[in-house]
């Protein structure tokens, strides 16, 4: 069985990466191989097999390397990173002609691990399928999990671990932090290529940096918007974590949010709440100002004109973003037509949110359910006032409420102390969890046997507060 790679990025110059192959490890074992995912990308899922997965055997026409990038760590730029733990083994053209790197990280040591092992362990590597796969199901632009395999080997972490290596998909890893590398060295004309690459392959429609720039501004305004629409927090959103694509990239600490708190910080390392729920946005511009300036020199006229014009694009962001928040909003409580006041409609149902400590997710969805069953929430002195506005607000909508909020507000999510007990049992050997949880999570809008196990909220003794970075 052949995988038909044809490896574009390993074609650009060669300070783009290093090549590098897997690190073979003592003793694969197979954990999961998503067989929808392998057929979309015309690959035989019995072709993946542990030794492949585990990075054993690399398979023919793969041209495996590392990448290189640099990017701004809770806003202190390191110069250079790359894939200390991760190689790209290649690209496909999956079915409906879309070009699909395939990584495998954990796969060993490369010349960007800097002090790493460059392993990963079997929690992360089965957080990130889980949650990624979760996330696609969900309808939000992410990256795939194709596979996991365990390697035999000890991790040493906080304490000792299982190792893993996560087989990933995404449109590309090209990030923010790509362009920063060659930026920071001034590296012109890498940049050039790089920025035509990026056209290419994720934008064709684009003419030049600005174009891109926009388009890159736009894609990031529509996911984090997503995000918010489910309670997710991404948790490390550097500017190597933001791809170019517009996929949701790197699942480190990250999180759904149980009760609203648009504060809510799940990171370990984020003592400043520079990754909290709601500073997401500021977040997303800010990175993208950082793209910016590595488009700078490839920017016609002089440096104050190219700051202008890249400005300008950039200025888009909130306007993008506010009108995606506000469609996915609307949908949430029921609306297909748009008024002035549904804004405030909306941040009124947050602020009760947050003042009660409602839960994000359930919320939405018991709103859902119990739309035209009776005036329960009515009943509740403290949300009376808003559910009085919601009900005369959705007479005055022509749609099915009942059927656009069923399809905006999922029934699951992979809920932080559920993927806690699955991880809790994979390395105990029961990997029963994680199935389950995949399972019940490809369709989350859906009402199944397994609903109200995953939908319920953590009680106290099950609620995890911090999310860690010893991935
Ligand atoms: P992350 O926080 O996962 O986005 O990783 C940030 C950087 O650290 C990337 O360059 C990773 O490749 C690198 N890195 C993370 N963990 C390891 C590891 N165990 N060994 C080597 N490099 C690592
Ligand atoms: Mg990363």
């Amino acid at each position: 069985m052949q995988i038909r790679f044809d490896n574009s990025y390993a074609r650009l110059p060669e300070q783009f990466y290093a090549r590098q192959a897997p690190v073979p490890v003592a003793q694969p074992g197979l954990v999961a191989v998503n067989a929808d995912l392998a057929r979309e990308l015309g690959i035989d899922p019995a072709a993946l097999s542990a030794d492949v997965l585990a990075g054993n055997e690399v398979p023919e026409g793969a041209d495996p390397l590392s990448q290189i990038y640099a990017g701004h760590q809770f806003g202190n730029f390191v110069p250079q990173l790359g894939d200390g733990r991760a190689v790209l083994l290649g690209e496909v053209i999956d079915t409906r002609a879309q070009r699909r790197d395939i990584q495998l990280k954990g796969s060993g040591r490369t010349p960007f691990s800097r002090g790493g092992d460059g392993r990963a362990w079997l929690g992360p590597v089965l957080r990130e399928y889980v949650v990624s796969e979760a996330m696609h199901a969900l309808g939000i632009p992410t990256t795939r999990a194709l596979g996991a395999a365990t390697t035999g080997e000890a991790v040493l972490r906080e304490a000792v671990r299982p190792g893993a290596v996560l087989t990933r998909v995404a449109a590309s890893h090209l990030r923010v932090g790509t362009f920063q590398v060659f930026a920071a060295r001034g590296e012109t004309q890498a940049l050039r290529a790089l920025t035509e690459h990026a056209i290419q392959r994720h934008y064709p429609d684009a003419d030049g940096p600005l174009d891109l720039l926009s388009a890159v501004t736009a894609a990031q305004a529509e996911l984090i918007a997503a995000w918010m629409s489910v309670g997710f927090i991404h948790g490390v959103m550097n500017t190597d974590n933001m791809a170019i694509s517009g996929e949701t990239i790197d699942y480190g600490p990250c999180a759904f949010m149980d009760a609203y708190n648009p504060n809510k910080v799940f990171s370990s390392i984020d003592q400043m709440g520079r990754y909290a729920y709601a500073n997401q946005p500021n977040m997303g511009i800010w990175n993208l100002a950082q793209l910016a300036t590595t488009l700078l020199p490839l920017i016609e006229g002089d440096q104050e004109a190219a700051i202008d014009a890249a400005e300008e694009r950039l200025h888009a962001f909130p306007d993008h973003f506010s009108a995606a928040w506000l469609r996915r909003f609307r949908a949430k409580i029921g609306l297909t037509t748009e008024e002035d006041g549904d804004s405030d409609l909306i941040q009124g149902l947050l602020s009760r949110m947050a003042s009660s400590q409602a839960d994000f997710t359930n919320t939405f969805r018991d709103l859902a359910n119990k739309l035209d069953a009776s005036d329960e929430i009515s009943e509740d002195g403290a949300w009376a006032s808003w559910a009085e506005k919601w009900q005369a607000r959705l007479a005055r909508d022509p749609g099915d409420a009942s059927a656009v909020m069923k399809a905006a507000n999922p029934a699951i999510i992979p809920r932080n102390h559920r993927v806690e007990q699955m991880i809790n049992a994979a390395v105990e050997g029961d990997f029963a969890p994680f199935h389950r949880m995949n399972a019940a999570l490809a369709t989350p809008f859906a009402e199944g046997p397994d609903t109200a196990y995953f939908a319920a909220a953590p009680s106290p003794e099950e609620r995890v507060a911090r999310t860690f970075c010893g991935t």
